[in-house]
């Protein structure tokens, strides 16, 4: 197998694999990078001859991995969509959004270059779509030659998928963005136990140790406990969510302890995308049971559409509990507005539940110290931290030593880490290099094609 990184910058970003296989040339994914702008986001397509891919194979609809499909596929239009069904009944929703933000963008932050594809592209993706279910081998073949797709459901987010390639009694598995552990609206991982020549993996916690008391359901009962103390004692509370996903398990994690009494019945109040995305969860949740979550956990929990933006420095006048994105107090979102009017009350809390990059509003407010100032530049408005900040470990990523032990089970050969920052890849490569199992190791230059 040959296997270029087109994701220019390294690290975690705009993933795209290029892997051939003799005759076949397959992309794994396609995303944007998430902190750069223009076309500056993009994997480096310049690589590809027009019409010299024959299917792109999607992981997720993360935008790190979908951001740039349309762009991937603008001249390959003879290449096929490789997914999960749930992903097919997300991606062109999720696109239509990311381009509706970068027309937004455009206007507001004068990057001419956006929109990078136009919603006429997105109607044409439909019909290149081919989705699988998980478990099923699929067999492609080109001349005399064949090659065969599975898809394996990898948790993570709903119609997330490992994926399986073989060709000439060889076999290759990519992770994908993977959790082992199940979530309360998603199970874990179910991955094949065999063994694979070729293992590409995830490294995104390769610098987050396991600790032994931090154990996904006892972080949720840390959360909740949070949650209803603040309440209890006249506070709100804001969890910023992402909408895909994060915000759907949190509403659902929420409904049961409103229902076992845990938590106190206030009002819900929730944010665009993450809401209208709940109809998808329903539908999938319908068609294919492969998440657990039904619309009428709003009803249950009296969810509320966010109908303005309150104002910096006023808190609701009674508790409320905003679930509202983004994850990381990105500025002009709903969660960065709401943060504005809770942070100077001490009887407020701030949950995070996801990660947060130290660069983003989220990442420096948990850097900051209690009653100092924290700087909300694009309102012009400052405010001592008075309400509490609470981090929680809910990653929708496997630890690296279930990575490692899951590395191990798979017996390859070679072993090509991807989807993590430097430092994160540097610590699974000399694990795995000190193993002795002889793996071949490799954690690729961007651009540089590698024989695996
Ligand atoms: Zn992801
Ligand atoms: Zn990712």
């Amino acid at each position: 197998m040959k296997l270029t990184d087109l994701n220019p910058h390294g690290g975690i970003g705009a993933n795209c694999l290029l892997v051939e296989l003799g005759p076949f040339r397959f992309l794994i994914d396609a995303g944007i990078h998430p902190k750069k702008v223009g076309r500056d986001t993009l994997p480096d397509f310049d690589k590809l001859a027009p019409n010299s891919i024959d299917a792109l194979i999607l992981t997720h609809c993360h935008l790190d991995h979908l951001g740039s499909l349309p762009v991937a596929l603008r001249h390959q239009p003879e290449a096929m969509i490789i997914l999960s069904r749930p992903t097919q009944e997300l991606a062109v929703r999720m696109l239509r959004n990311s381009c509706n933000v970068m027309r937004r963008q455009r206007e507001e932050q004068h990057i001419p270059e956006y929109p990078l594809y136009s919603y006429s592209e997105l109607d044409r993706l439909e019909p290149m779509m081919f989705a699988l279910p998980y478990g099923h081998a699929r067999t492609f073949a080109k001349g005399n030659e064949e090659v065969q797709v599975t898809l394996y459901a990898s948790g993570h987010i709903v119609g997330a998928a490992g994926v399986k390639l073989t060709y000439k009694h060889r076999s290759i598995f990519f992770t994908g963005d993977v959790l082992f552990t199940d979530q309360k609206t998603l199970p874990g991982a179910s991955f094949p136990d065999e063994t694979f020549d070729t293992l590409v993996m995830e490294t995104t916690r390769g610098l987050t140790a396991r600790t032994a008391d931090k154990a996904r359901e006892d972080e949720v009962a840390r959360l909740l406990q949070t949650v209803g103390r603040t309440l209890e004692n006249g506070g709100s509370v804001l969890i910023p969510a992402f909408a895909l996903g994060r915000m759907q398990e949190i509403l659902a994690i929420l409904e049961e302890a409103v229902s076992k009494g845990d938590i106190p019945k206030v009002p819900v109040v929730c944010s665009g995308l993450g809401l209208d995305l709940v109809d998808y969860f329903d539908n999938i949740s319908r068609k294919f049971n492969a998440v657990h979550f039904r619309r009428t956990i709003l009803k249950k929990l009296g969810v509320q559409s966010l109908k303005r933006f309150p104002d910096p420095g006023k808190s609701p006048s009674r508790p409320t509990l905003f679930v509202v994105s983004s994850g990381m107090l990105v500025e002009k979102t709903p969660s960065y507005a709401v943060a504005s009017s809770l942070l100077g009350n001490p009887h407020n809390a701030v949950c995070f539940v996801g990660y947060c990059d130290p660069d983003t509003p989220g990442g420096q407010l948990l850097e900051t110290p209690r009653d100092e100032s924290f700087v909300f530049d694009a309102l012009d408005y400052v405010t001592p931290v008075r309400a509490s900040i609470e981090r929680f470990d809910l990653s929708g990523h496997a630890d690296r030593e279930e990575l490692l032990e899951f590395a191990h089970h798979c017996e390859p050969r070679a072993i090509v880490l991807t989807h993590g920052d430097p430092e994160a890849r540097a610590w699974f490569k000399e694990e795995l290099e000190q193993s002795d199992q002889g793996y071949s190791v490799t954690d690729p230059v961007p651009g540089t094609c590698y024989t695996v």
